[in-house]
């Protein structure tokens, strides 16, 4: 996946200043920076929930929001955006879960819906991934009778019963109280570990950052303004901005 030279303005406000980012599969990559500096906005324009004013980016080698045609590239259709979607998962600060929806129900609806799986084939899928992130005994409560941390847990569950190739991580322990962020961490631990995905992951969670990343990228007003492995971003960080906003936040 490649950000190439990719702007995003908001009127007057520009938060992604051309944007060069390149992700290699299976890598794992955490996003770092100042509140405001564009990191929520690289994750929303790539679910497409936001259009870019400028640049390109890159899936799997072709540009996101265009697709083949017999003239060459034209502008995707509601319907190859939404399969394209269903490739990327997403979890929230906010889990936005249904909430009039059991956790089962949460982990079936879209594989049912838009990958076409029978209810039987969704319910082993989604139990299977309820077990992994330790929400099969819950999965017949709905939200309002969960912890922040069980909720995410299910959010996690519920993107991944959509076998999707990337997962984006926007602050998936903010909202919560710290005594269930581990739960959380642990989980995203596992699939680090297990599963073969891409994953980008903008969080507060330095240490967490530092331990399971692969590479991390500090951004300051749209741009990368440093990138690294872990140990040398945190260690011997050498843009000054860096270094200004790690000592503030270490
Ligand atoms: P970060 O995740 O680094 O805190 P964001 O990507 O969420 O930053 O936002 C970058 C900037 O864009 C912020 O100044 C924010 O206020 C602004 N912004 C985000 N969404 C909108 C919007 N829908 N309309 C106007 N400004 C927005």
């Amino acid at each position: 996946m490649r950000f190439a030279d990719v702007t995003k303005s908001y009127g007057d406000l520009t938060v992604l200043d051309k944007l060069n980012l390149d992700i290699a599969q299976n890598e794992m990559v955490s996003i770092i920076g100042p509140s405001g500096s564009g990191k929520t906005t690289v994750l929303r324009v790539l679910m497409t929930l936001e259009t870019i004013n400028d640049g390109v980016i890159y899936v799997d080698g072709e540009p996101l929001t265009h697709m083949p045609s017999g003239a060459g590239l034209e502008v995707a259709s509601e319907s190859y955006l939404r399969q394209r979607r269903s490739k990327i998962g997403m979890v929230f600060q906010q889990f936005n879960l249904f909430p009039h929806m059991t956790a089962l129900q949460n982990c079936i609806e879209a594989p049912m819906q838009v990958l076409g799986l029978s209810r039987d084939e969704a319910e082993e899928r989604a139990l299977d991934l309820l077990q992994m992130v330790g929400m099969d005994s819950k999965k017949d409560q709905h939200p309002t009778r969960l912890s922040g941390g069980q909720q995410q847990r299910v959010a996690i569950a519920r993107a991944l019963a959509m076998r999707p190739q990337v997962m984006l991580l926007d602050e998936v322990t903010s909202a919560l109280d710290p005594e269930v962020i581990g739960e959380v961490l642990n989980v995203i631990r596992s699939l680090n570990s297990e599963h073969n995905l891409t994953m980008i992951m903008v969080t507060h969670q330095m240490g967490f950052a530092r331990e399971i990343s692969d590479r991390v990228c500090f951004f300051y007003e749209g741009k990368i303004a440093e990138q690294g492995s872990p140990e040398k971003l945190f260690e011997d960080p050498q843009n000054e901005r860096t270094k200004q906003f790690l000592h503030a936040v270490l």
